[in-house]
């Protein structure tokens, strides 16, 4: 047996059996496989019924109200994956006739929709013959082949590439694929890989050499920036301030009043420059929520205002207002406190 037979025999047997499986449908395939970028799995499920249940299709998703969309999103993240997604169904429901492009290569001239997206896409819609590599993979064929390179150099890339197609086969490139994933996300594990239980340890360089763990070699990461920013939460009566960022990090949610490296001296000041006057200003409390590349070490304030002179951009919300808007994770802990001060 081939290693290719042997993982699609191991998948056939032991496949996670998760929501979003077991379709071909594009629509569902494409909407998983986003959702699943920086997500997991079963994290994802939930999401993923909800969201269909809300656009069943990729006309109700094209024709949806971009906040109703976030609003479907709202806990799940990296929301420029959902403003990709609602430009993406608008593209193929208004300028494709409802088709979705059935090769990897076109699949990536859509908004959002990477080299992973389309070939994961396109194999598991369409039976294309193209491997979907992400980081599981990475591991995954690092190991199997024994790749000593570091993973991020152009050239290695290219190499595991051609490894992965290497194993697709002529049929069942999506299950293939699939078959990979859940090798990398049940068995061969980042740290310790659980060879013993491998269906392809047979076959396995790494696993014969001694040492699985110590691959795939990675680019070093810098670490993320660290931000002080200033969560003020401007509460007039039974209203709060929000406003919807433009900014191109959470684009398109609200969020409170925010200041970046500013302390309680700091905010009084910025305050009178907008001619809003603090009836009274306290912290409340702290937060911390990591992106990518930044941390925003957060402080939280509750400040009374006098009136409802607005400090920009913004709106002042009551609480039921307030819970029918999108909110990224990065404002929950402030969002909390909101909840209560205006309860
Ligand atoms: S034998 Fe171990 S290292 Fe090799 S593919 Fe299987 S789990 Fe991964």
């Amino acid at each position: 047996m081939h290693i290719t037979q042997a993982l699609l025999h191991w998948y056939d047997g032991s496949r996670r059996e998760l929501a979003f499986r077991g379709t071909r449908d594009p629509y569902r395939v494409w909407l998983s496989e986003i959702m699943l970028q920086q997500t997991r799995a079963q994290t994802v499920e939930g999401y993923y019924r909800r969201f269909l249940a809300q656009f069943p299709d990729v006309y109700a998703l094209a024709r949806a109200d971009e906040q109703a969309v976030l609003k479907a999103w709202e806990g799940l993240g990296y929301y420029s994956r959902a403003r990709n997604l609602h430009r993406a169904a608008q593209v193929i429901a208004n300028e494709l006739g409802g088709q979705f492009p059935d090769t990897a290569e076109e699949l990536q001239k859509l908004p959002g929709i990477g080299p992973y997206t389309a070939a994961a896409v396109a194999s598991i819609a369409f039976d294309q013959p193209v491997p979907a590599i992400d980081g599981n993979l990475i591991r995954v064929l690092s190991r199997l082949y024994l790749v000593e390179e570091d993973a991020g150099i152009p050239s290695v890339k290219r190499r595991l590439y051609q490894l992965g197609l290497g194993l697709m086969p002529a049929a069942r490139a999506g299950d293939m694929n699939q078959a990979l994933m859940d090798l990398g996300a049940t068995i061969c594990l980042p740290g310790t890989p659980d060879c013993g239980v491998c269906p392809v340890s047979g076959y396995c360089l790494a696993y014969k050499e001694g040492e699985p763990e110590r691959l795939p070699v990675l680019p070093r990461k810098k670490p993320p920036r660290e931000i002080p920013v200033a969560v003020v939460l401007l509460r007039h009566g039974n209203k709060i301030f929000v406003t919807r960022r433009s900014q191109a990090l959470l684009k398109g949610l609200y969020v409170f009043y925010l200041l970046e490296q500013e302390d309680m001296a700091g905010i009084r000041r910025h305050l009178a420059t907008r001619g809003i006057r603090p009836v009274s200003l306290a912290e409340i409390g702290q937060a911390r929520h990591i992106f990518t590349h930044r941390v925003w070490q957060m402080r939280m304030y509750l400040c009374d205002v006098a009136d409802d002179t607005m400090p920009g951009e913004g709106q002042w919300v009551t609480k039921e207002e307030m819970d029918a808007l999108p909110f990224p994770t990065a404002m929950k802990a402030a969002g909390g406190w909101a909840d209560t001060l205006l309860g």
